[in-house]
């Protein structure tokens, strides 16, 4: 296989506990360079998880994952994460952006400040040519007129594209998005949405999280369920929304709808 067809995501059975209780119990789930991998499910079934472990923000327990070309977050028998120096973490991590619920942007940093901060701290760039990057990143987002105003100075929606510019300053391989909406005011959910499906046309590989079905089924190559830490159903998301055969998949679209 050649690196264009391998999967830039590959888990098998990925297990992973928090003391007694078993969250991730044996997670099988590719994600192909392309693709965007949408994932649905209750509250609690693990999603928050996996993504982090597909991050390395989390370690895992049992299996394999191996994401953008690198096997991550094995636990060795005597509790060390991984043999990766903290330079070679950061190199991977490095072509993972990641946008959370909360967009966790520094309030005494203008916008440009925010999105230039990791290439001045994990790329070692110059102040003046990360700021330059940051402001084709920002307006990539929509937000040129922004870059001077701080976070209190900017919407919600604003602000999570901020956040979005933020992971992209990076050129990451992968974008994974845990919620990004769901701390929005309805109203400024679309203009999130937009961004996210811009980046879809523009081809990147994303793992999104959410309970925007209607995204789910217009931009989401792919759509899983996850329920009690393993992936349901994972297939074409016009496929999982009107033919499953999931009781527990139907109960779930018939609440969030
Ligand atoms: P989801 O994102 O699908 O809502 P999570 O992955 O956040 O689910 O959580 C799955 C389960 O793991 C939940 O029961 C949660 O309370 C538990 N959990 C998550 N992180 C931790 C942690 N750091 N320590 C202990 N329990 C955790
Ligand atoms: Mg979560």
């Amino acid at each position: 296989m050649n690196e264009t067809n391998t999967p830039l995501v590959r888990a098998r059975g990925v297990r992973k506990s928090f003391g007694d209780v078993e969250v991730l119990k044996g997670i099988d789930f590719e994600v192909a360079r392309g693709e965007v991998s949408v994932i649905i499910g209750p509250s609690g079934s693990g999603k928050s998880t996996f993504l982090r472990a597909m991050n390395g923000l989390e370690t895992i327990d049992a299996g394999s994952l191996k994401v953008c070309g690198d096997e991550v977050g094995y636990t060795f028998a005597d509790g060390r994460a991984h043999e990766w120096t903290d330079k070679r973490f950061a190199q991977f991590r490095s072509k993972i952006g990641m946008v959370f619920q909360r967009f966790n942007l520094y309030s005494h940093m203008d916008a440009m400040e925010n999105v230039a901060l990791s290439l001045i701290h994990v790329k070692g760039m110059k102040a003046k040519d990360a700021h330059e990057i940051a402001r084709e990143e920002l307006a990539r987002v929509g937000l040129a007129d922004h870059a001077t105003k701080r976070p209190h100075q900017l919407s919600g929606g604003q602000q999570q594209r901020v956040a979005i510019a933020r992971a992209l300053a990076l050129k990451p391989e992968l974008m994974l998005f845990d919620e990004p909406t769901s701390a929005l005011d309805p109203e400024l959910v679309g203009e999130v949405l937009q961004i996210m499906k811009q980046l879809a046309a523009e081809g990147m590989t994303m793992v999104v999280v959410t309970h925007e079905i209607g995204f789910a089924r217009e931009v989401g190559d792919s759509l899983a369920f996850f329920d009690q830490g393993v992936v349901v159903e994972k297939r074409a998301p016009r496929e999982l929304l009107t033919e499953t055969s999931s009781i527990r998949i139907k109960n779930f679209l018939d609440a969030v709808k």
